[in-house]
Formats: structure tokens, sequence, C-alpha cells
């Protein structure tokens, strides 16, 4: 049976059925497309009947080859139906289509990319807040005016929900100067925002133990704060993401306050209550976090902060559950995404005892998503009446309104500024607006000028 699209989604990951013909060279591709898919959360199916779609890596070096080739397309059609080739014989992408022309995709030989490419089109994979770095969409061609700088890759902790670390591996951070020489091309190409990301941007260089790289010749630590520094020397805005409240992270602060780098921290405190932090293996306990965050708003009053939180994680309590919300109350955050837990596929936290039913783990998202829409809305009433910098993402024809971004909103996962009349206003620059009011997530303003 072939599952739509839409109903894999909503039982279980997507699955490609792999079938690996010819030599060592084939086979080595081979690997390099199933890493692939493990890696972006793909399963790999043992059958024809278990897989969303197959793919055939060909052989086409001797007639018998090409003869076995195109035999094995030919069953995993009548098996499946939904077959993309690749490989030797994909080079000759007549031969296949005339015998088989319901092939959704050919590629030739060493073509990784292709492959991704026609399997994300005939088997995109859903969004998974656990997993995913990126907004759903991925990274965006257009608008042109912001882009994701990946700094490492793999994650050193073993948080218990988590299986990022299986799939991607123990941190590997990227050598700074390939990270500062990529910002840079990226500056220079228009890009007016950096977003900054990785599993653990906070660790960034504790694989390498902060080891000296170069850029432009000037010799730089392997570490998120000299990057930092090196990054705000490019006069763009730099956000950061992922950032774990590791003591190093006080040294940035000073950085925000100097209009260096964006007044913005991403970080995923995931709860409140130590004994479910301890369950969840996190890597920073929130014991101190208050205290932090009250001298990280001493030194740049501007901060804003935002967050991620999983409620109903196995064994929570009621107190545990109370204890999240008090510290909501008192951190006053800026932005918060809060999720239900759910197992995720080889996570150690399934065999944890104690689970939490389901509708409970929806009472409590919704009172905790209750309680942070009055801190938010609350919070973004102290901008009305402020002049605020904001880069222009699109233009409402209807509305008449421009939708840009302050430095309070990372794109896709924050609110937004809605421009009075700013139809004209080009977009990926950034104007001078007045905050004239202010709801649970946005803020809307007039043009300066106009005013
Ligand atoms: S820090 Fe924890 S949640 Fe984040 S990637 Fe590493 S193991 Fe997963």
């Amino acid at each position: 049976m072939i599952l739509s699209n839409n109903q894999y989604l909503k039982d279980r990951e997507p699955r490609v059925g792999f079938i690996s013909l010819g030599c060592p060279k084939a086979l080595v591709d081979s690997e390099q497309i199933l890493t692939r898919l493990r890696t972006e959360g793909y399963g790999i199916a043992p059958n024809y009947e278990a897989a969303d779609l197959v793919i055939v890596n060909t052989c086409g070096f001797i007639d018998a080859a090409v003869a076995e080739s195109l035999d094995a397309i030919g069953e995993a059609l009548a098996a499946n139906g939904r077959v993309i080739v690749t490989g030797c014989l994909g080079a000759k992408d007549n031969v296949v289509r005339n015998l088989h022309p319901s092939v959704l995709a050919v590629t030739g030989p060493h073509a990784c990319e292709a492959v991704m490419d026609a399997i994300h089109t005939h088997l995109p994979r859903p969004h998974d807040p656990f997993l995913d770095l990126l907004p759903p969409q991925g990274v965006k061609l257009t608008p042109r005016h912001y882009a994701y700088l990946k700094i490492a890759e793999g994650c050193n902790h073993r948080c218990t929900f988590c299986i990022i670390p299986q799939l991607r591996g123990d941190l590997v951070s990227r050598p700074v100067g390939d990270v500062l020489q990529e910002a840079e091309t990226l500056a220079q190409a228009g890009v007016k925002e950096l977003l900054i990301v990785s599993q653990d941007t906070s660790a960034y260089g504790v694989d390498v133990r902060y080891r000296t790289g170069f850029w432009k010749g000037r010799p730089l630590k392997t570490h998120l704060t000299s990057l930092a520094a090196a990054l705000s020397e490019l006069k763009i805005w730099v956000r950061l993401h992922y950032v774990y409240p590791y003591p190093q992270v006080d040294e940035l602060i000073p950085l925000m306050a100097e209009g260096r780098l964006l007044p913005y921290l991403d970080i995923p405190l995931q709860h409140a209550s130590s004994r479910i932090l301890k369950a969840m293996k996190r890597p920073a306990n929130s014991s101190n976090s208050l205290e932090r965050i009250r001298r990280w708003r001493a030194i740049c009053p501007d901060l804003t902060l935002r967050s991620t939180f999983i409620v109903g994680f196995p064994g929570e309590t009621e107190d545990d559950f109370a204890r999240l919300l008090e510290f909501l109350r008192e951190a006053e955050l800026d932005r918060v995404g809060c999720f239900t837990y759910s197992p995720v596929n080889g996570a150690t936290a399934n065999a944890l005892p104690d689970p939490v039913p389901e509708e409970i783990k929806q009472e409590r998202q919704a009172q905790l998503m209750e309680l942070q829409a009055a801190i938010s809305a609350q919070r973004l009433q102290r901008r009305i009446g402020q002049t605020l910098t904001v880069l222009v993402d699109a233009i409402n024809e209807e509305e008449g309104t421009a939708i840009a971004r302050s430095t309070a909103d990372a794109p896709e996962i924050d609110g937004v500024v809605y421009i009075e009349e700013g139809v004209k206003l080009p977009v990926g620059e950034f104007t001078k607006v007045q905050i004239v009011d202010a709801d649970e997530h946005d803020l809307y303003a007039d043009l300066l000028n106009t005013r």
C-alpha cells in the first residue's frame, strides 16, 4: 500500500526503501544518501510494502548490469509505485524513462543533493520542533535579507527526550575562519541579519578546546564570545539562537548593551523544576537562571528573552508544573513556545515511568500559554511610544502596510511590527518607526516621518 503524504504525517516518520546495485563507488553513494536520509529524520523501510517511496541506485557498466537495473526499477514500481532512480544508469535518463515512464525522478551517479531534492519534493518530511533547528520551510532564498548561519553540528549532551546526538553525532564546531568567511560573504551579498544556529550555540569550540583559528590573517579563538565580537564588525544584525545559559553567555551581554549584537537571546530552558530538568538531563540546570536573567537585564535593559518549554514530561507532577508557572511569572520572558511532551523514537525518556495523560498535557500547555500571553502582552505594552529601527520583511498591498521586525523579533517564530502606510518601503531595508499599539504578539507602528 502506498501512503499519501498526509497519511504518513499523522502516523509515523516517512520511510524510504533502498535498492543498491553496482560497484563499491555506487555503494558509497548509497551510504551517503542513506546517511542524509537518517540525518533528516527519514526511516529506512525493510521492504517495498513498508516504504513510502523507493530509491533504486543503478549500475550501467555492462549490458547485464543495465538489464538487472531496469528489472529492479520495474520490480520496485510494481510493488510500490513511487520510485526515484539514481546511479550510473540514471545518467542515461532516456533508457530509464523509455521503459519506465512513471518513475518520479532520475539522477546520475554521485548526485546525493539531487536525490535529496527529489525526495523533499515527493516525500517531504513533517517539521519536528524537537529535531529541527530551522523553520519548516527551511532556509528561504527570498527574502534575501536574512540568513541562517550554522556554526556547529551535533551535540555533546544526552537530553533524554532528544535523539539529535544519535542522528548527528557529537559536537563538531566549524572552523572560526570558515564561519566568519561565510558571514562576510552573506553580508556582502546584501544579508542584513544573520541568525546564528547550532544545537548548542554556547558550546561552540568545546570540541576543539577553543583552538585558535584565523580570519583575514588575524588569530581568533574558536569560542562564542570571540566569534560574536568578530561578527559584530560586519555591522549587520547578529541574532543568537539555542544559547544555553553557561557562564560564558555573561560575556555576550555587554556586547549587546553596546549595540554590537542584537539584544536577543533564545535560550531553550525546557522546564524550571530541578527534578524534571534532572530527568531530562538538561545541560544547564535553571536553579540560578532567574538570578542570571536579572543580572543580564540590569546590564542590558533592552534584552529580549525567548525560550521554549515542554509540559507533560514523564513524572511531571502538579508541583513541578506549578514551579514552572512560578518561574515564568518571575522571569517575565518576552517570547515563549510550549510543546506537550511526545516520545521520539529511540529517545531514552521513552522508558521513564509515570507518563502524563494526554488531556493533562493539553491542559497544562493551555494554562502555560494563557499565563505567558498576558506576560508577553504586558511586556509589549512597554514599547508603545518608543522609536525603533525595524527591518522590512514584506509589503501587504491590500492592507496598505509593511510587515517588519524589530531587534526583539526573530523571523518565523516571534511577532512582527505592522507599519501603517508602509507600502512604499523597500523590502530588506531598515527604517525607523514609532510604536503606537501592541497586542500579545505584535506591534503596530507609524512611519516616523508621517507623524
Ligand atoms: S542539548 Fe539536549 S535537546 Fe539539545 S540537541 Fe543536545 S541532546 Fe538534544
